[in-house]
């Protein structure tokens, strides 16, 4: 058996906004239980392109 394993030992996540998989960070392993999106434009509900606007251009 191979022992090469390093990276790809990380914890993964799903992002609750976009759906996209994150990888640990070392600035998240404090708070890594409590991370839930990959970036701060999800954590704030803002998707970054496409589907899942709430509300139309205007009015
Ligand atoms: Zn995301």
């Amino acid at each position: 058996m191979p022992k090469m394993r390093r990276k790809a030992d990380l914890p993964r996540k799903t992002c609750a906004a976009c759906g996209r998989e994150m990888v640990w960070r070392k600035a998240w392993e404090k708070v890594w239980d409590e991370v839930k999106y990959c970036s701060e434009a999800c954590r704030q509900g803002k998707m970054p392109s496409g589907k899942g606007g709430a509300r139309p251009p205007s009015r």
